[in-house]
């Protein structure tokens, strides 16, 4: 398998550098996630510690990756990620043993402390891009919350389609304009039906985000050739965070019968940090328990891993809109919830997207689609709050159904547990700008 359990003393261990010791940082010496940043005028691979990013172009130019083998000290050295996540489970361990080794506290004083030091860059100093040339991207749909409560906004009755519990549903999204945090989202225009009139062209007026998580692909599968759900993880580099902003407007015109299209693809944004699989060990549990009287999974389905298939990740989502902003209001919580509540497990997904003979890539981007809890507060959309009697309130008077332009939306994660430090995902953001043609 791919992941390594850590010993205990490695869960706990310190970095020298005094940041990635502070028990709020998303980025401890046991998450490492990978990047990719500009500094200066090119594009570099790095791993966030604390407030700090290493370069490992730097590590390996300065000979400080020099037990890696050949090929892997040249991925390291790429503008992107796409070679290393090709390379597989234990060239990424490999790395994470020499970075660990660079950063852990054991070195303070040592004459390697002095040779990474001027190695990193403040994460204030860097922009962080694309960590990776995206060559697909999927968008899936499963949280079985999200799926019967927004079911039952259009069929009360019936919420849940009969495939529902067999199939993964997904659907082919847009790689092109998936955008790294950060970047500005302007308000897309397209076809609207207004009840009982003609539709118009316009800038959509029911803007929405999705909480999600994304899935790097490390290893490709050939064309034709499935990837068993025992082999499916070892084909995942890292998670990210995924907003799939969506305009309801369109979508509610344009879905059938061939699912989403322009209300999906004019923006996804994603997380710029990847967290590496290895480093979300110590979270794992049981993949979800299917309801007493729902069917068991087809056998390509049935993992044998089932029981650490979850990851119990806590997932927000944060708003703070231009007024809000102005006034120095912090952003609001919008709603909480968790990874582990997926019906369908990060494998399965892999696996069901292989099942038919389709390649995924390295590089290839794969969304678990919106994630919802059970219970109120737990939506992971405002679709979702639509049957709220109430527009949600914000702090200086403004109320929402939908987003404004001027509202940033932010999703963070993270994992923690009693004794371990906690491991984060940083952000996911965005701003909705005015629409073009307002
Ligand atoms: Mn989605």
């Amino acid at each position: 398998m791919s992941t390594i359990y850590l010993g205990t003393s490695q869960m706990t261990e310190k970095s020298w550098v005094a940041s990635a010791n502070d028990p709020g940082t998303d980025f401890p010496l046991q998450n490492l996630p990978f990047g990719v940043f500009r500094h200066g005028d090119r594009d570099r691979i790095g791993v966030a510690i604390g407030d700090r990013i290493l370069d490992l172009d730097g590590c390996a130019q300065s000979g400080l990756l020099s037990a890696l083998h050949e090929e892997t000290l040249a991925a390291c050295s790429a503008n992107r990620l796409n070679s290393l996540m090709a390379l597989g489970a234990a060239a990424w361990s490999a790395v994470r043993r020499q970075l660990t080794a660079l950063l852990s506290a054991e070195q303070a004083g040592s004459e390697t402390k002095n040779r990474v030091e001027p190695l990193l860059v403040s994460m204030r100093d860097a922009s962080m891009q694309l960590p990776a040339a995206i060559g697909d991207y999927t968008d899936f749909y499963a949280s079985i919350h999200h799926a019967t409560r927004v079911g039952k906004l259009f069929r009360p009755d019936n919420p849940l389609l009969p495939n529902y519990k067999y199939v993964p549903i997904g659907y082919h999204g847009r790689a092109s304009s998936i955008v790294v945090s950060g970047t500005e989202i302007r308000r897309p225009c397209g076809q609207i039906k207004p009840e009982g009139a003609e539709p118009v062209f316009a800038p959509s007026h029911r803007l929405d985000y999705e909480l999600e998580v994304g899935i790097f692909v490390g290893p490709a599968n050939s064309l034709g050739e499935p990837i068993p759900i025992a082999e499916a993880e070892q084909h995942i580099f890292g998670l990210c965070l995924v907003n799939d902003w969506s305009a309801r407007d369109i979508q509610s015109w344009e879905y059938q019968p061939l699912g989403p299209f322009l209300a999906k693809d004019f923006a996804t944004t994603i997380s710029p940090w990847i967290v590496p699989l290895e480093a979300l060990a110590p979270y794992r549990v049981p993949a979800f328990k299917r309801p007493e009287g729902d069917p068991a999974p087809l056998a390509y389905l049935r993992s044998p891993a089932a029981n650490r298939d979850g990851i119990d990740l806590t997932l927000e989502v944060y708003l703070q809109s231009a007024k809000m902003q102005q006034a120095g209001a912090a952003p609001v919580m919008l709603s909480r919830g968790n990874l582990r509540d997926l019906y369908w497990s990060i494998a399965q997904l892999i696996a069901h997207h292989a099942s038919n003979g389709c390649n995924l890539q390295a590089g290839d981007l794969l969304a678990t689609g919106t994630i919802s809890g059970p219970g109120a507060g737990s939506e992971g959309c405002l679709l979702e709050m639509q049957h709220n009697p109430q527009p949600i309130q914000l702090p200086g008077g403004e109320s929402r159904m939908f987003l404004e332009d001027g509202d940033q939306v932010t999703f963070r994660a993270f994992a923690s547990r009693e004794g371990l430090p906690r491991i984060g995902f940083g952000e996911c953001s965005g701003t909705v700008i005015g629409a073009a043609h307002a």
